[in-house]
């Protein structure tokens, strides 16, 4: 094989990768071989350990070798194969919800294996649910691994041995020649960091007696340097952008009075003091004739979206157009609603546009926001696509910003007219410290509402060990039985849809079993947006009891009569995405509760986090904390909801490294351009060609 470089070897080059395998692989981003490489692991599982049965805790993942005992079809709500498995010490459950005949007939009694898995408190003891095994037979079975096992970012119908496999090859492929350094030495030294070929393959598979701890947190040196180089390309890319929008001037928009003061009139409420004067700041930036691009940050309910009308109306008045994007469908259907209400009576049309929206409808929609007839246009990112002209767009608005990535947000300013920009504001209820704020976005404007409006009762949140699972289960019963709504919310570490709607639908029927008399909804981000919109109308009308859910709600669901709230495995999540699901809870009258119901053993970082979150309601305490805290080794395991959309880089861990890649980047790009522009296709790729689009 000739020496090709990495990032011209399509993984179609590796063995065993066909077109259906290269489908899936670009669906993660992965095209080239150099992409594999970049495809870091999340965690690290260790099997390189044998665990006796009878030594098994729960919520642990271990490797058991054993002897079938039994192995049976169990008839329940979901019919499953149960296989019992013994050693010297123990005996303990395998358990298949999907399985297949031979799979059973395999198992018979006597047969020797070695499982890999989780383990799960079951009716009867401990249990593993679809343990990865290997049948143990000949007098010297195989040896345990000898590094420990990464768990790779995967994606529907791409395994991890598939991924593991793949990772390996390209590991074989992996030379100085082919997979150039890009950092200049210079720039590089007096980190004292390892190269990067010694860096991918630490990180892909470490020896068994790495320090998982030091890796957890994001501080091996392996890290560190992927981590400079990262964060090196993505200062590099925005630096490009920026120079790019700042060339363009802005239409200046100035305040309209009359129209303003029509609005507030319908209000049922008063403005507070903090969204007066974030209107104001806001409202300074709308009359000059250079782009604003201003952060709101408020906490959960603080009441952004009135200032957001009320910048909207500044554009309108000035006969410019208002697009408002919100992350989700669900987020942008409430987002209309409510400027259907507050702006109609005024005379002002709205225009709806998200993905789904085809046809007809679409080109009606399509036409109002061509022709200027629409003044305000809610939707989702749809807004954004090819094929969208707008009249006369003024302001763009983005709430929930942490959804979207940079180079999204920046590509937003490309929809002006005349060579204009629009403003943009953007809103968030993820506070971030005024010095990252300045390095992830040098031009970056900051308001804070930092009041909530009067008349708030905090939410009353207790942590119970899932121990206590079933007086948990009990409270859910008595609360809906006296009428009130309940979120039972699922998290999982993996970063994969199937597996989280897997354990939500699992979940759902437990609780079915154990609450017969209660209506139980379930929504997961694997549904098609009409059903995930059905049983959220459901839950909304009050005509169902309980809501079980994945992390999708996260973001602005209300539902005022839910006072009730359960995150199971609240350890996994970090901080700020806890106190985003609790926000659901606590916006109507009654006493709203939320429960904490942990995983046992609990790492000293998570039940600090517990602690946090059961002390205050305060987003903003609660973000400093968050930050305190944030070794973020268990944010490895869950969704990223960074504002960069960074793979190993932290912005709050790395902090100490923005000097010197601020510095780094300023020589490169005099020095040393190419490998610049190499840097940036390396990180960051496609993201950055749809900015350009
Ligand atoms: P968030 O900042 O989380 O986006 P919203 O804009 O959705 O908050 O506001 C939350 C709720 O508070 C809404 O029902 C809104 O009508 C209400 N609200 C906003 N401002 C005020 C105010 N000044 N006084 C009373 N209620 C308000
Ligand atoms: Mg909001």
């Amino acid at each position: 094989m000739t020496e090709q470089a990495l990032d011209q070897t399509p993984v179609t080059r590796l063995r065993g990768v066909g077109t259906q395998l290269q489908a899936r692989l670009t669906k993660l981003g992965i095209a080239t071989v150099q992409d594999v490489l970049f495809h870091l692991p999340l965690r690290y599982m260790d099997r390189t350990r044998l665990t006796p049965i009878g030594a098994m805790q729960p919520n642990t993942e271990v490797v058991i070798e054993g002897t079938v005992r039994a192995c049976d079809v169990a008839f329940g709500r979901r019919r499953s194969l149960v296989c019992k498995l013994q050693d010297d010490t123990g005996t303990t459950s395998l358990r298949f919800f999907h399985f297949s005949q031979a799979q059973k007939n395999n198992l018979r009694p006597g047969t020797r294996l070695r499982c890999f898995g989780e383990v799960r408190p079951g009716r009867a003891g401990l249990e593993l649910y679809h343990p990865e095994y290997q049948f143990l037979d000949g007098p010297a079975p195989a040896p345990l691994e000898q590094s420990l096992t990464p768990v790779y970012p995967a994606t529907e119908g791409l395994a991890q041995q598939r991924l593991r496999t793949i990772a390996g090859q390209a590991l074989e492929m992996l030379a100085e020649g082919r997979l150039p350094d890009l950092l200049p030495a210079e720039l590089a030294g007096g980190h004292r960091r390892p190269d990067l070929i010694a860096a991918l393959r630490y990180l892909h598979r470490p020896p068994r007696d790495a320090d998982l701890d030091l890796i957890a947190r994001g501080e091996h040196p392996a890290q560190q340097r992927l981590a400079f180089e990262e964060l090196l390309a993505h200062h590099l890319s925005l630096q490009r952008l920026r120079r790019q929008i700042r060339q363009l001037p802005a239409l200046p928009l100035r305040r309209d009075k009359t129209l303003e003061a029509d609005f507030l009139a319908t209000l049922p409420f008063a403005l507070t003091g903090a969204q007066r004067r974030v209107a104001d700041e806001v409202a300074q930036d709308l009359a000059r004739p250079l782009p604003m691009l201003r952060l709101v940050q408020g906490d959960v309910g603080s009441g952004k979206t009135v200032v957001a009308a009320l910048a909207a109306l500044s554009a309108i008045g000035n006969g410019a157009q208002a697009a408002v994007m919100a992350p989700t469908e669900i987020l942008a259907g409430q987002h209309r609603h409510n400027f259907e209400t507050w702006l109609a009576p005024l005379g002002l049309r709205i225009a709806w546009l998200t993905g789904r929206l085809r046809g007809k409808a679409r080109e009606m929609q399509m036409a109002a926001i061509a022709d200027g007839s629409a003044n305000l246009i809610v939707g989702t990112h749809a807004l954004f696509q090819e094929g969208v002209i707008f009249h006369n767009l003024g302001l763009t608005i983005i709430d929930e910003q942490h959804r979207f990535g940079v180079h999204q947000r920046l590509a937003l300013r490309q929809k002006g007219k005349d060579g204009t920009v629009p403003h943009q504001l953007i809103m968030t209820a993820t506070p971030i410290p005024r010095t990252l704020a300045m390095s992830a976005y040098a031009d970056l404007d900051v308001s804070v509402i930092d009041e909530l409006p009067p008349g708030r009762t905090p939410v009353n949140t207790v942590a119970i060990s899932d121990q206590r699972r079933g007086d948990v289960v009990e409270r859910v019963r008595t609360a809906c039985t006296a009428g009130r709504q309940a979120y039972w919310v699922c998290t999982l570490i993996e970063e994969s849809d199937v597996l989280e709607a897997q354990a939500a639908e699992a979940t759902a029927d437990e609780l079915h079993l154990l609450l017969p008399g209660l209506r139980i909804g379930l929504v997961h981000g694997r549904l098609k947006p009409p059903q995930k919109e059905k049983v959220m109308a459901l839950f909304k009308a009050g005509e169902l009891d309980l809501l079980v859910a994945t992390t999708v709600i996260e973001v602005g669901v209300d539902v005022p009569n839910a006072s009730l709230m359960v995150i199971e495995n609240p350890e996994r999540l970090g901080l700020a995405q806890l106190h985003q699901l609790r926000g659901r809870v606590g916006r109507g009258s009654a006493e709203s509760h939320c429960v904490l119901l942990y995983g046992t053993p609990l790492s000293r970082q998570s039940r600090e986090r517990i602690r946090t979150m059961r002390q205050t309601n305060d987003g903003f305490a609660i973000a400093e904390k968050d930050l305190a805290l944030r070794g973020p080794g268990e944010v490895l395991g869950t969704r990223q909801t960074g504002e960069l959309d960074l793979r190993i880089a932290d912005l709050q861990r790395d902090a100490h490294l923005l000097g010197s890649v601020k510095e780094a980047a300023t020589r490169l790009l005099s020095e040393h351009p190419q490998r610049a522009a190499a840097l940036i296709r390396r990180w960051i790729g496609d993201k950055e060609r749809f900015v350009q689009a």
